[in-house]
């Protein structure tokens, strides 16, 4: 890892650098409860649409790397046979100028199971390649629990990550390409007084974090509650709408759809995102339903999260975003649920 700092009108000129390609970051999306500024992930087409003092985009990048909707494959009819057209729908590379820790860390978890596991996904794998990722530390809000999900701080899975000291930003340089960019602009190496503001910053960051979840022995406790009755009140609570994994950075779940033209020498493979909680998430031909009621659906879940996916992969699939409780109109929230499930652990002392 190399360091420089960029005194801060350079950054305009590291984005005329960048933006022979596509460039997606964090704008202003209009405005929301409590008069306060909305923000979400798009294509920038002018520097000073580009909000790097963001608090958090209301969806995550899966529109980009895991779009709700896209074509796998395309079959057509020629003479008597049919004739199988893939495509990976990766074309130019995309700068994502603007990623705060918890989404580059979603990004990294989703490759283990997306590109290091027995059945690597293409498409996934295709949009990952294409990506420049340019790091900026954020501001913890009240419903901010990264912290907790080992999520705060990225060490990989960037290419730059910038940090704003105030009058200048302080730049990890992660990457051959991210150095050739930096290379072209008026940079330093950092002196003493700027990696003491480095950790001036960092430290005053991480204070500011109030939201937290006790993952201690998180896997066993969620082992024994597995019938507890707190499941049963969040599932009254929940509508099934499915908005908590649309707004997911991690939650991948799909389904397939086939569709045939009416000439019947064209089809298409399609995959669309699904969400467990969903009514007909687990219902399978014949029409049975594996998991008819709103509380087993919830609960599948955060075992999804917080104990298959630790027991496969050492790490939570929740990187504590808060995004889900933010979305979710019955209010429900990952710290909520997870202190009441708890709390029924201290029932069983
Ligand atoms: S937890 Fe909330 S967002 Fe998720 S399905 Fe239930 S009501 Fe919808
Ligand atoms: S479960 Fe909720 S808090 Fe966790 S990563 Fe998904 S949206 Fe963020």
């Amino acid at each position: 890892m190399l360091f420089r700092v960029l005194a801060k009108d350079q950054l305009i000129s590291l984005y005329d650098i960048l933006a022979v390609n596509h460039i997606v970051g964090p704008v202003r999306k209009g405005t929301g409860r409590q008069a306060a500024p909305l923000y979400d992930f798009d294509f920038i087409y002018d520097f000073q649409e580009l909000r790097l003092d963001y608090t958090a985009t209301t969806h995550s990048l899966k529109r980009f790397i895991l779009p709700a909707s896209e074509t796998l494959c395309t079959f057509t009819l020629q003479q008597e046979s049919w004739q199988k057209q893939v495509e990976l729908n990766a074309y130019k590379p995309i700068v994502y100028f603007g990623l705060h820790a918890c989404d580059i860390n979603a990004c990294n978890r989703l490759d283990k199971v997306l590109t290091g596991n027995v059945f690597p996904d293409p498409y996934y794998a295709a949009k990952r390649r294409n990506m420049f990722i340019i790091g900026v530390g954020c501001t913890p809000q009240p419903f901010c629990f990264c912290r907790s999900m080992g999520a705060d701080t990225a060490l990989h899975g960037f290419d730059m990550f910038l940090t704003d000291l105030g009058d200048a930003w302080f730049v990890e340089i992660h990457s051959a390409r991210a150095f050739e960019a930096v290379n072209g602009l008026q940079c330093r190496e950092p002196g003493k007084r700027e990696h003491q503001r480095f950790l001036e910053v960092t430290r005053e960051r991480l204070r500011r974090f109030t939201c937290h979840v006790d993952t201690t022995d998180l896997t066993k406790i969620l082992d024994l509650e597995f019938q507890a009755d707190v499941w049963q009140q969040w599932g009254e609570k929940c509508l099934s709408c499915g908005t908590c994994a649309s707004v997911c950075p991690t939650c991948y779940c799909y389904g397939i759809e086939e569709h045939v033209d009416p000439d019947l020498r064209h089809a298409a493979k399609i995959r669309h995102l699904y969400s467990c909680n969903l009514i007909d998430f687990a219902e399978v031909a014949g029409g049975h339903n594996f998991r008819p009621q709103a509380h087993d659906r919830l609960k599948y879940r955060y075992y999804h999260k917080h104990r298959g996916f630790v027991e496969a992969f050492e790490e939570s699939l929740c990187v504590g975003c808060g995004r889900c409780g933010q979305a979710c109109l019955a209010g429900i929230t990952v710290p909520e649920v997870i202190a009441s499930v708890r709390a029924g652990e201290e029932r069983h002392v």
